[in-house]
């Protein structure tokens, strides 16, 4: 596939890979379930995670389910979701990242969001990503699975070019021929890491959930995402992860969430 050239840096990506976009020191930690399921069980999570200084919380109000039947055990609380997520922030002071998936939704979910997720899917859906854009957000652009890192970026340079630069890229895992695992149908693309870097000062996560389908090797990915130079990591947690109402493979024990948390920025700080 089509790849990055010296033309694309100068005519098509001069906003992404521009200086002016200073790399911040942070480290951007974000857990949270896949789907906001109920307010108990969500403030139970949050509650660990803020206690342990995760600064963001993530969960889905509005999700991109596979087939368009939802019922009741799906937990697609849409409303009511950003009403959870709405307290969650009240009460405890975290940051809240959650999807948006309908252009008509974008402003309802940035009274709520402190960061707009783009999911996968929707990365080369570009009146989203303009509309996400115009509200000055920061903006969680997650590579579509089958994405190069030009097409990737080229989406970036959309919500630049709308006067919001806060864009954070998202490695959520490609599709590629193997992945090891009969439930899995991606893989982290821990080289993608050190591309990002060499064209763009925009923050790069890694999100070891959706990249693995497996809860058992989360941690590992994790690691080797913020030795590789991630700047943050997005991971999918839960008090019951067997019992999660979307994505049970992926999610982690909330406490084994907060231990990847402190593990991931030792790694961090040993190669700063
Ligand atoms: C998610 O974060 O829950 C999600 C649906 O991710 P992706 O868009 O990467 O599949
Ligand atoms: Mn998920």
């Amino acid at each position: 596939m089509k790849d990055i050239t010296p033309s694309d840096l100068f005519h098509n990506l001069p906003l992404v890979t521009s200086d002016t976009n200073k790399r911040r020191k942070e480290f951007i930690f974000i857990g949270g379930p896949c789907t906001v399921e109920s307010e108990y069980t969500a403030h139970c999570i949050a509650s660990v995670l803020k206690a342990a200084g995760i600064e963001y919380f993530r969960g889905g109000a509005y999700k991109p389910l596979t087939f368009p039947y939802r019922n009741d055990s799906m937990f697609e609380l849409r409303e009511e979701g950003l009403d959870i997520l709405s307290d969650i922030k009240d009460e405890l002071g975290m940051k809240i990242v959650t999807e948006v998936i309908d252009v008509r939704l974008v402003d309802r979910v940035a009274e709520v969001a402190d960061v707009l997720q783009i999911g996968s899917r929707n990365m080369y859906n570009y009146p989203l990503l303009e509309e996400c854009a115009m509200t000055k957000k920061r903006i969680l652009l997650k590579r579509h699975f089958g994405a190069s890192l030009r097409d990737w970026l080229g989406a970036a340079e959309y919500i630049l070019n709308k006067g919001n630069n806060q864009v954070i890229l998202c490695e959520r895992g490609i599709t590629v021929p193997h992945t090891h695992d009969s439930n899995a149908r991606f893989i982290a693309d821990i080289n993608v890491i050190p591309y990002v870097k060499k064209y763009t000062q925009l923050p790069i996560i890694i999100d070891p959930s959706h990249s693995t389908f497996n809860r058992d090797i989360v941690a590992p990915i994790t690691y080797a995402g913020v030795a590789a130079g991630a700047d943050g990591v997005i991971i999918e947690t839960h008090t019951h992860p067997e019992q999660a109402a979307v994505d049970k493979l992926n999610a982690v024990p909330v406490p084994e969430c907060v231990d990847i948390f402190n593990k991931a920025k030792q790694i961090r700080n040993l190669l700063k």
